[in-house]
């Protein structure tokens, strides 16, 4: 999934429970919720099954454009409002997953790490990706996902 939904989901599920330890678990956790739901990501014209796939430099620059547009997007919803810590705590930790295990410079420790395998086997394991073919299936729920969050961080 992109990185914009894993951080307003992440934020609006940590600002909902009201607490930064159990806004920091749920936030994590969302990740690989979001992660089963069918969507398309910055890797979808990969072969995933090939476990050595790197992404292009042009994907890792948009890939790094993506997590500051939903980051400035976060940002601005929740600037001055009373939960804003946990609001960014909960964008952070919504995307962490990712972070630790596709970003190039720190993905191949991680994803041989012995103590962080059970993660990385979840988070591999329960992707949804859709075949690169149907890409253009995994934007809808991904709208919902960003429209759902950013209803919640307005109203709340
Ligand atoms: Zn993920």
């Amino acid at each position: 999934m992109l990185a914009t939904p894993h951080i307003l989901a992440g934020a609006a599920v940590a600002t909902a429970t009201g607490n930064v330890p159990l806004g920091i678990v749920s936030a994590y956790a969302s990740h690989y919720i979001l992660d089963m739901v069918p969507h398309v990501d910055i890797g979808v014209f990969h072969d995933k099954d090939d476990e050595n796939w790197q992404l292009s430099k042009q994907e890792i620059a948009l890939a790094a454009a993506e997590i500051i547009l939903g980051t400035v997007i976060l940002i601005y919803l929740v600037w001055g409002k009373k939960f804003v810590t946990l609001a960014l705590v909960g964008g952070f930790f919504g995307l962490l997953p990712d972070l630790l295990d596709n970003v190039p410079w720190w993905q191949n420790y991680f994803r041989h790490a012995s103590w962080y395998a059970p993660f990385n086997f979840l988070h591999q394991k329960l992707q949804l990706r859709l075949e690169s073919n149907k890409w253009y299936w995994g934007i809808p729920f991904q709208l919902i996902i960003i429209g759902g969050a950013i209803w919640f961080l307005l109203k709340f």
